[in-house]
Order: structure tokens, then sequence, then C-alpha cells
């Protein structure tokens, strides 16, 4: 039984192949990248997935030594993420389905960031810690549904790690620049703020672009940027285990590959008898495997994700009924 999953929620087009035992069969995958300086401009990425999509589903299926014929579900990435793109996504998924008369499944993007962490490190029931360019948000699964626990009140970490990488012109993405110059850096006092389970960080944002045109050393910023929110993140992790009496965490998302924020969550579990996971770094981007994966996963349960749209821009985790 073969699983084929399409994503194209933002800068990333991507066709995976798994089977129902979670085989990686295929992983193809191309990026969009902005103009220098720039953030991602909706229209462009969409423009970048329709010129690469026939071309990543003919390597997919080469890489995966199989013909659409034995293809047996077509998974895609309904949201959430930027409109254009999705709704390219949306319709070439669409149509590749109905031309093979192959069932066709709607799948959350953030919870296929979480199904393919738990596939491949094998954790089963974590909080997760769900950190990337668009998202910054601590969850667990409760009832039959991924709930929030805390979220960003503002900017998310990627974002705000991209930001002053900008500032000090670092090359991007932001964030591994900023953890090779915190290596060699000191502590600068930077504003703390945590809100219950939520984070805010538009004051750290506010006072390290200040620090920057005074002219402190770099070093020294990323190593405050890092260990003041990264010891937000981690507080509130460790509230998340307290309430939800889980014992393992899983962090996903472009800024898991940080090995100091791994650290920080390592020293926090021990004290707690819980355990770290983090999602393979080849996994942590956007790619097609988690759509199929997942798709994988709804269509064994007999869980229909209903989409009464194509896409659903805005499509939040605890929405989404599902099972673990
Ligand atoms: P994603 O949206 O999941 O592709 O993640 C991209 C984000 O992860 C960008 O904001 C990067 O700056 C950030 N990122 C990637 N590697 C690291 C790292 N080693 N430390 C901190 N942030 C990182
Ligand atoms: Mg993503």
């Amino acid at each position: 039984m073969l699983s084929l999953g399409i994503e194209g929620t933002a800068h990333t087009f991507g066709i995976g192949i798994v089977d129902d035992q979670g085989n990686i069969l295929a992983d193809v995958r191309k990026t969009y990248t902005p103009p220098s300086g720039k953030g991602i401009i909706p229209s462009e990425a969409k423009k970048h997935h329709e010129s690469v999509a026939n071309e990543v589903l003919e390597e997919a299926l080469k890489e995966a030594g199989v013909e659409m014929k034995d293809i047996n579900i077509i998974s895609y990435s309904t949201g959430p993420g930027l409109p254009p793109p999705l709704l390219f996504t949306a319709k070439f998924s669409v149509e590749l389905a109905k031309k093979n008369s192959i069932e066709i499944i709607p799948v959350h993007h953030g919870i296929a960031h979480i199904e393919i962490g738990r596939l491949l490190t094998k954790c089963f029931d974590p909080v997760v810690v769900y950190l990337s360019g668009g998202h910054n948000a601590i969850l667990a699964f409760t009832g039959d549904t991924y709930k929030i626990f805390g979220e960003t009140l503002d900017v998310t970490i990627g974002n705000l790690f991209d930001t002053v990488a900008r500032e000090l012109n670092l090359e991007m993405p932001g964030g591994p620049k900023i953890e090779e110059l915190a290596k060699k850096g000191k502590y600068i006092r930077l504003p703390y703020s945590v809100k219950g389970m939520d984070v805010s960080f538009t004051g750290i944002q506010t006072v390290v672009s200040r620090l920057i045109k005074e002219g402190f050393r770099k070093e020294d910023i990323a190593f405050s940027l890092q260990e003041t929110c990264f010891a937000m993140l981690t507080e509130v992790t460790e509230r998340a285990l307290a309430h939800t009496e889980k014992n393992e965490v899983l962090l996903v998302g472009g800024v898991a590959a940080n090995k100091r924020l791994q650290e920080m969550m390592d020293i926090m579990c021990k004290e707690r008898n819980a355990k770290v996971y983090v999602v393979p770094m080849k996994y942590a981007g956007d790619n097609g495997v988690m759509i199929a994966w997942t798709g994988m996963l709804a269509y064994k349960k007999g869980l229909k994700l209903e989409v009464k749209d194509l896409i659903k821009p805005k499509w939040r985790i605890d929405e989404v009924k599902w099972f673990i």
C-alpha cells in the first residue's frame, strides 16, 4: 500500500512516497528562495511550484521505482499556509488524483510535522515543541486532537532570529549563523517575557535592534538572544509537561536543529525523568514525505478529513479530529 504526499504550503514544493510501514521510498523537493533580504512573496512561491511540479512528480516516481498505477492514495497539504501556493498545490493534487482515479486525503501541515517526528524518533505521546519560521507552539495530544498549550503572542522565534540576523548582516536563514556566533558570546540582559503558557518576543527584538545600533558585539547579542529565548521556551515546555503529565518532548521545525535549545530542553527533561526527541534534520523542514505518511495514517484509521474547501489557509490544528 503506497501513499504519495504533496507539500506546498510555503517555499517548498515536495513529493514523498511512503508505504504503510512508514518506509520512505521517495523524497523530492524543490525550494523557492526569495530575493536576498526579502521574505517570501506568495505569488512567486506559487509560480515556482507551478514550474517544478511535474518534474518533482516524475523524479519521485522514478526514485521510488513505481508508476502512478501503483499509488493507492494521494495526500496534499491543505493548510495552514499561504493561499497562492496552497491553491496551486491543491489543484495539482486533485487533478492528479482524478486523472488516475485515486482517493485524495487532505492533510494538516502541522500534524504532518508532528507525525513524521513520531515516526522517525519512535516517541509516542510527546509534548511537541514546534518552532519554525511560521510556527511557534507548544502542543500535546489530549482527547481527540492536538491542542495548543502555548503560543507566541507576536512573532515566531524563527522570524525573530532571521530579523536579528538581517540586522547583523548575516546570511539567511539566520538561525544557524546566530548559533555559530553564540558560541563565542557573553550574556547581556534582555527582556524575559513569559505570560502563562505563552511567550512574547517583540520586547527582545526592540532591545536587540538598539544594541546592534549601539555597536554591541555580534557574538554577545547572538548568545544572549539564544539564552533568553530558549530559557523562555524551556520554561513553558516544562509547565506543559507538568500539566499533561507526559514524559516525552519532541522538537520539530527548523529551529529544532539548534544544539543549545536541545541541550537546555535535555537538562530540564532529565530533572523530570522525561526524554527529549529531535526530528532528524533532513525531515525538520517542509517535505512531501510527512504529508504522505500523515495521509496514510488518516486513511488507515478510516479518517476522512473533511474538506469543505480545497485549501484552509488558517486551519487550526485543534480543529482536526485525530488519534495517536
Ligand atoms: P522551517 O520554517 O521549519 O523551515 O524553519 C526555518 C527557520 O528555522 C528559520 O527561521 C531558520 O532561521 C531557523 N533555523 C534553522 N536552523 C536553526 C538553528 N540552528 N538555530 C536556530 N534557528 C534555526
Ligand atoms: Mg513547515
